[in-house]
């Protein structure tokens, strides 16, 4: 079977030339799916009726149905639950700052990194999500929010999985979400996150035209700790990732936006935040730092005040670091905490 919702725009037009059409029917079909939401040949209304039934004979889409919505009690955000084709599930959030919603989107079934202190992980992988399940994740959360007479201004690639880990899927998404024919976003409001896949890495940024913005959840400022809580860093060590990242063909205004997960008596000393000023020295970044969400009772959040004292610590030192405000909490829809119930298929 194959299904249009695994194409870019360029394959659609081949695949409709591969029945006989005119290239430009893909292109048609493709405005229908990515810029109305429409994944059903019944209701493409332009295309003949006796092309439609074609289309139904040689081609499909992935299913792909909301099947829970959970909207936090504290902060707006709201965590989406989604079935897939083969009854798998995933989650994404909306989250919303200051009246602005930005949709935190999953890009693989579970995640292999195996970071100890992330929920998905706990899943282990599962599979790669096809460009169209990355990217209905997003149409959903608009149409969500239409309801509302509001729609997303940001994407951060950073709900379940290692988007770099599926990186031929996520480079399709991203086009899709670029493209004016598709949904439109500019580049600067599109973050893909990463653990560290440090090749991976140079490779998109290679292959992109026109770069979306970075992040990196770098967490650990020396190897042999961010070894034992991140297993990447056994490939991808802190200095060949940092090298990476200063020779990356970043565009001179846009900056690396740099992840650190704070977590009680680990990663939390002055002597942690010194040692992460001097890493990053010359790289032209910001700093998030993300107080630990809990999933179980293995590591703990440090209190407020050593929060404050790591991120004056690295601004006395001439960085914009922030901390970030942990949404969707009651929801387990926080950083680190997004895990679609799994053991229940549906
Ligand atoms: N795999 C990608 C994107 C998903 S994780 C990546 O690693 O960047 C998104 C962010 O959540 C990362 O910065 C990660 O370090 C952070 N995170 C993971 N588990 C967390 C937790 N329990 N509490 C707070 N942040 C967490």
């Amino acid at each position: 079977m194959i299904f249009l919702d695994d194409f870019n725009k360029a394959d659609m037009e081949k695949a409709l030339a591969a029945i006989g059409e005119k290239p430009f029917r893909g292109r048609q079909i493709y405005k229908w799916m990515y810029g109305k939401n429409v994944f059903e040949f019944e209701k493409m209304t332009d295309l003949s009726i006796c092309l439609r039934e074609k289309l139904n004979h040689n081609y499909r889409f992935r299913k792909f149905v909301l099947l829970d919505k959970k909207e936090s009690l504290i902060d707006n955000s709201v965590k989406l639950l989604f079935g897939l084709d083969d009854s798998n599930r995933i989650e994404s959030v909306i989250l919303e700052d200051d009246g602005r919603f930005t949709g935190c989107v999953s890009t693989q079934v579970g995640c292999r990194m195996g970071c100890s202190f992330c929920n998905t992980s706990k899943i282990g992988l599962i599979r790669n999500l096809t460009p169209g399940e990355i990217v209905r994740q997003v149409l959903m959360m608009n149409s969500i929010l239409a309801g509302r007479k509001r729609s997303l201004s940001n994407i951060v690639f950073m709900g379940m999985g290692e988007p770099l880990d599926n990186l031929e899927n996520l480079k399709i998404a991203i086009d899709i979400i670029l493209d004016s024919d598709g949904l439109n976003f500019s580049h600067r409001k599109v973050t893909v996150s990463t653990c560290g896949l440090a090749d991976e890495l140079k490779y998109l940024y290679n292959e992109m035209d026109t770069p979306v913005n970075l992040a990196v959840s770098l967490n650990f400022t020396n190897d042999s700790l961010r070894k034992t809580f991140m297993p990447i860093n056994s490939k991808y060590n802190l200095k060949y990732l940092l090298e990476t990242l200063r020779n990356l063909p970043v565009q001179k205004r846009k900056r690396i936006t740099i992840e650190y997960v704070l977590l009680k008596g680990i990663n939390d000393s002055i002597n942690d935040a010194k040692q992460l000023a001097k890493l990053l020295k010359e790289l032209p970044v910001k700093i998030n730092l993300i107080p630990y969400n809990a999933s179980d009772g293995m590591y703990s959040s440090p209190e407020q005040h050593v929060i404050n004292m790591f991120q004056k610590s690295l601004q006395d030192a001439g960085y914009s670091a922030f901390i970030r405000k942990s949404l969707g909490k009651d929801i387990m829809g926080a950083c680190g905490q997004l895990y679609a119930d799994y053991k229940n298929k549906y």
